[in-house]
């Protein structure tokens, strides 16, 4: 990121009048901030309207896939023409997507932060040239499929979806292919990919390997995670891998170990941070315009002094969350990605995150259990969010490896 910003943003410009306490917008060009602009008209118009509704049914509101694509966010073309979209730009994006819903966010960045990093990292110069295009359209869709049923925190060492390198049957008339074996579980948009991004561990190196795989594939039965009380809207899928044949050209070339994977959950990260900022903010608003609407004792519930207490509580996580996403996005702009920055981040936000969302579900009272009102919404969805990419304890164990040289995991 090479952000030069020096002003503050004009009061007319500003996306975020409340929520962003310090102006970190002013970060952001006109351009992107034009960009970020439509998504906020689409947002409020388009999804809003349908987020109760499709939360309470469990059912992610699929008639606003297509017009969202069509925003080109990923790589928005008017933007591309003077620079590449800037770290800062794809963090705003996010946040605004989160602060308007968490699992239209999860949604867009299982494409845009999950899968496409996978091929950035994981692909080769000769695969990221065919299969890039089509991820920033859209027009090959995939999903991140690393979390197995029973490996998710100490899924580095435990990791037991097999590959098995098969020489072609007929006596080298054809490439040979891969063999999985395995389950994968709780991966966010299965059910509508082209392919799952699926790790697996070569039975003959003992290594990790990714590989894309035809989510229509016979040897491939996807199922609904049903019964969820947060995140309703976003679907998740349990995988059974049985004897899926994968040709060579499909495996990412650039994925050798565990370490390759590492590289991509660094950036992933970040984003999730960005999220749980975006989802502070929406909570934040919108506990604001309530508590100064709503009446008790002939007087508004904001103008009482324990309730602005709870308000500037909420502002300091929300500013303290965006402050720490737009720095560590600036560092990475430089070059700088290290684990224990991105786990810090998801960590921190996070823990915010439970609290800010709290809070605002308190002050809307009774109605902040109900999804008339968004508090709800964020309140339950902020849960799944603190739990992905890495749990708090997952990340801190991660800086405190890196405070103190120990770590300790256990294996
Ligand atoms: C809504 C949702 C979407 C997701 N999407 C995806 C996806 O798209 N792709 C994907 O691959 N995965 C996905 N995941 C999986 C997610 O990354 C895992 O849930 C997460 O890594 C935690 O694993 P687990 O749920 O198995 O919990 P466990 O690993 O069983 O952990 C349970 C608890 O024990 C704690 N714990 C574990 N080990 C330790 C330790 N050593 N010390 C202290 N505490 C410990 C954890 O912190 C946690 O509190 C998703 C999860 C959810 C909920």
């Amino acid at each position: 990121m090479t952000a030069t910003a020096t002003t503050k943003t004009s009061q007319e410009q500003r996306l975020y009048s409340v929520a962003d306490w310090y102006d970190a917008e002013a970060l952001l060009s006109t351009a992107e901030r034009q960009v970020l602009g439509r998504l906020r008209d689409f947002l409020d118009a388009e999804a809003k309207p349908l987020l109760a509704e499709y939360w309470e049914k469990g059912e992610f509101p699929e008639q606003l896939a297509r017009p969202l694509i069509d925003l080109d966010l990923m790589e928005p073309a008017h933007l591309t023409v003077e620079a590449p979209a800037r770290g800062i730009y794809h963090g705003f994006r996010i946040f605004e997507l989160a602060r308007t819903d968490a699992s239209l966010a999860t949604w867009y960045t299982a494409q845009a932060g999950l899968f496409r990093t996978a091929i950035r990292v994981g692909a080769s110069e000769e695969q990221q040239k065919e299969w890039m295009p089509k991820v920033i359209d859209f027009s090959l869709k995939g999903v991140f499929s690393l979390t197995e049923p029973e490996h998710g925190s100490d899924i580095a060492g435990g990791l037991s979806t097999t590959a098995r390198y098969e020489e072609d049957p007929d006596g080298g008339t054809g490439s040979g292919a891969w063999v999985l074996d395995g389950a994968k579980r709780w991966i966010g948009g299965a059910a509508t990919a082209d392919v799952l991004c699926v790790f697996a561990r070569d039975v003959a190196d003992g290594q990790v390997k990714a590989f894309l795989v035809d989510r229509t594939a016979p040897e491939v039965s996807l199922e609904k995670i049903q019964g969820k009380t947060s995140l309703r809207m976003m679907q998740n899928a349990h995988i059974t891998l049985n004897n899926v044949r994968v040709p060579e050209a499909m495996r990412l070339h650039n994925v050798n170990s565990f370490k390759d994977v590492a590289a991509m959950l660094r950036a992933m990260r970040s984003d999730v941070a960005w999220i749980a900022a975006g989802i502070q903010a929406g909570a934040f608003e919108a506990a604001l315009a309530y508590v100064k609407e709503r009446q008790q004792f002939g007087r508004s519930l904001g103008s009482f002094q324990l309730v602005q207490e709870k308000l500037a509580r909420m502002l300091g996580n929300v500013t303290a969350s965006l402050s720490l996403v737009v720095r560590l996005t600036e560092q990475q702009g430089w070059g700088i990605y290290r684990d224990q920055d991105s786990a810090l981040a998801k960590m921190q936000t996070s823990l915010m995150m439970r609290e800010t969302v709290a809070l605002a579900r308190e002050v809307v009272g009774g109605n902040g259990i109900t999804l008339a009102s968004d508090v709800a919404r964020f309140h339950a969805d902020a849960e799944a969010v603190y739990s992905y990419e890495g749990t708090h304890e997952i990340n801190a164990l991660i800086v405190g490896r890196a405070l103190t040289g120990a770590s300790a995991f256990t294996h």
